[in-house]
């Protein structure tokens, strides 16, 4: 990065910031040799993940496709979109800290219901529902019982 002022390619980073939608990163860098302050936003450059689905199919990994599940499932809930725009900035750290290029879409679905459960009950069955397509009620309690056990045992410590 050139400082525009001196020409020096000599600038460091002193404040680094993610931007909202996750994909740019927005820099504070001043030039060492004198000392011009700018700002940068830079996208960041991920590697393509690969989403792969039970039937064997494979698509890219939409963070905007996994919002829109959330917000659906969260709809009339007291869940806000900024705890819903974390959840996937949290989910999308751990995607891309593995070296993996795949994942399975069932682990996606873990990884957002684990979350899903520390925020809103409603929230996390109707994801579980539509998400597990559960056949039966009995195996719909279950989960929710499942859920509960790992809340309380959360609780405790
Ligand atoms: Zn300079």
């Amino acid at each position: 990065m050139k400082c525009s002022q001196c020409n020096s390619d000599d600038t460091k980073v002193i404040e680094s910031r993610d931007v909202a939608d996750g994909e740019s990163v927005r820099r504070r860098r001043a030039c060492v040799v004198c000392g011009y302050r700018f700002t940068t936003y830079e996208r960041l450059e991920r590697p393509q993940l690969i989403v792969v689905k039970n039937d064997g199919t494979r698509q890219l990994f939409s963070r905007q496709k996994l919002l829109a599940g959330l917000y659906r499932a969260c709809e009339k809930t007291s869940v806000t979109s900024m705890q819903l725009e974390k959840l996937v900035q949290s989910i999308e750290h751990e995607l891309y800290a593995c070296a993996d290029s795949e994942v399975s879409s069932r682990k996606v679905g873990e990884m957002v219901m684990d979350r899903l459960s520390a925020l809103d009950e409603v929230a996390y069955v109707r994801f579980a529902s539509v998400y597990r397509r559960f056949t039966d009620i009995a195996s719909f309690e279950q989960e929710l019982s499942h859920m509960r056990e790992r809340r309380a045992h959360d609780t405790l410590g």
